[in-house]
Formats: structure tokens, sequence, C-alpha cells
């Protein structure tokens, strides 16, 4: 019976969520009906509400962090777009994903979730120390085919990029991520149990990666500059989010979250960089 009742306390979370969603969109969409006709919105609203969604139910929790450690490496790499480097720095959520949609793995909602706004994660394909040295290693090779110069360059900042989000994931997580499979030793520092402290040190991680990003553009490159400095704040934004969810989400309706969110944040990327890519004596600029 207790069972039930809680069964039913989370069923009513999830639809109010799910309503809420909706209203995002709907928002969304009478804030643009002022210029209806001229554009059409939906497409940019229904982005904004993924993204909202997507804050809401964790997919971004060390979310800004790792497209800030993209930033800061576009120094290293400064030929290749900026959008390639933070999908790489997302990949293994994106793994997640599909991993999750394939039942090779899954999130579950821990009984004190209101108070700790966090999952717990099972991941030993997309979020393991030893796979994502091979991802990244894939990720490398595919990326550093498209250039034609700094091939090796390339490699490597992809590769490192892709195995960095172990480590900005093993300072959050509870559970922890494994080495190898599960009954590896796990890496898990449980930031998360102090939210606060992890945010902040996000929004800090966000500020130093758009500083470089910012010096190493240069002043040819103005529109990428404002640009990443607003998308950076408004993904900072929404990494706050969590800390205001207190209904558990449905794991088993995540997966897409996780896969858009990789591609939605690299594809914005990926179009404001563009006049700097350019800049930097490359062609293509993407
Ligand atoms: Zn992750």
């Amino acid at each position: 019976m207790r069972r039930y009742r809680a069964n039913q306390v989370r069923k009513n979370a999830i639809t109010t969520e799910n309503k809420e969603g909706r209203g995002e969109l709907t928002l969304c969409a009478s804030v643009f009906s002022v210029v209806e006709g001229l554009y059409d919105f939906r497409p940019l609203c229904l982005i904004l509400s993924t993204l909202g969604l997507a804050a809401e139910h964790e997919v971004v929790a060390m979310g800004v962090g790792h497209a800030a450690v993209a930033l800061a490496a576009s120094r290293a790499a400064p030929r290749v777009n900026v959008g390639w480097l933070i999908f790489a720095a997302f990949l293994a959520d994106f793994l997640l994903g599909v991993f999750a949609l394939l039942g090779l793995e899954q999130a579950s909602v821990p009984p004190e979730f209101a108070k700790r706004h966090y999952l717990l994660f099972d991941f030993p394909y997309s979020h393991g120390l030893v796979p994502l040295l091979l991802w990244g290693a894939i990720a490398g090779f595919v990326l550093s085919r498209l250039r034609r110069n700094d091939a090796t360059r390339a490699f490597l900042v992809v590769w490192a990029l892709v195995v960095s989000h172990f480590v900005l994931d093993g300072l959050v997580h509870i559970a922890g991520l494994p080495i190898l499979g599960d009954r590896s030793p796990k890496l898990g520092l449980g930031l998360w149990n102090h939210l606060p402290l992890e945010l902040a040190l996000e929004t800090l991680m966000t500020v130093a990666g758009v500083v470089v990003y910012w010096k190493a553009a240069g002043r040819n490159a103005a529109w990428s500059r404002w640009g990443i400095a607003i998308f950076m704040t408004v993904l900072a934004a929404l990494t706050w989010t969590q800390l205001f969810s207190s209904a558990p989400p449905d794991p088993s309706k995540l997966p897409p979250f996780w896969i858009l969110a990789p591609v939605i944040f690299a594809g914005l990327a990926l179009a404001i960089d563009r006049t700097r890519a350019a800049r930097a004596g490359t062609a293509p600029a993407y």
C-alpha cells in the first residue's frame, strides 16, 4: 500500500512536470507571437523548452563545467570549431542516452531526491574510464580526418576533452564512475552533496572558460565573443535551476534529453564560433 502511494505521488509529480514543460513551450510561443507571421519561432521555443527540461532533469549536472573546459581547450586547438570541442566534452552524456535507449545503462531516483537533487547512475559503457579512453580515440580520429592541418593536435585535444568528462563527473557524482565495468573501483567525490558549492565551482569555471576564449578570439571576432558569452551565461543559469528541482523525474523519459542536449549545445556553439574559426585561418570554419 505504501509503495502504491509512493508510486502515485511520483506519477502526479511527473504529470505536473510534463504540464510545466508544455507550459514553457506555450509561454515562449505567445511571447514570440508579437512578431508572428514574420518568422516561425516554434523550433526556437522547442529548443528552449528542451533545454529547460534538460536542466530540470539533471541532464546538465556538471553541464556548463564541461562546456567551460571545451572553451579553454580551444586555445590549444584554435583551428577547430568550438562546437566540436563542446560535443567532445559532452560525448559521455550523449552516449549515456544512446546506451539507455538500448537498455544497457540506466538512472534511478534516490529516496532523498527532494533534498539532494541528484540521480544515481549505472553507466559503465558511457562513463567508465577505459571506455572513455576508447571513445575519445574514436572521436579524435574522426575529427582529425576532417582537418587537413593540425590533425595530431585536433586528435589529442578532442581525446583529452572526451576523457575530461570522467574527471569532472567524478568530482560531482555520488555512486561513482567505474574504471572498467561495475566491479572495478569507482571515482565519485560527491560534490553533489554540497550543491551550492558545486554550482559555484561550475560558475567559476564558466568565467575562466569565457575569459580564455574571449582573449584567444581577438577583436576581429566580436560576434563569436559575445555569442559565446551569452551562450555560456544561459547554460550556467540553466545549471543553477537544478537547485530548485524537488519533484523526481521519471528516469525512463530522460534518454532523449541526454541525447538532445549535447547536440543542441554543440550545434549552437558551432554556429556562434564560425566567425572566429574562419578568422583563425582555417577553411572550413565548422
Ligand atoms: Zn556525464
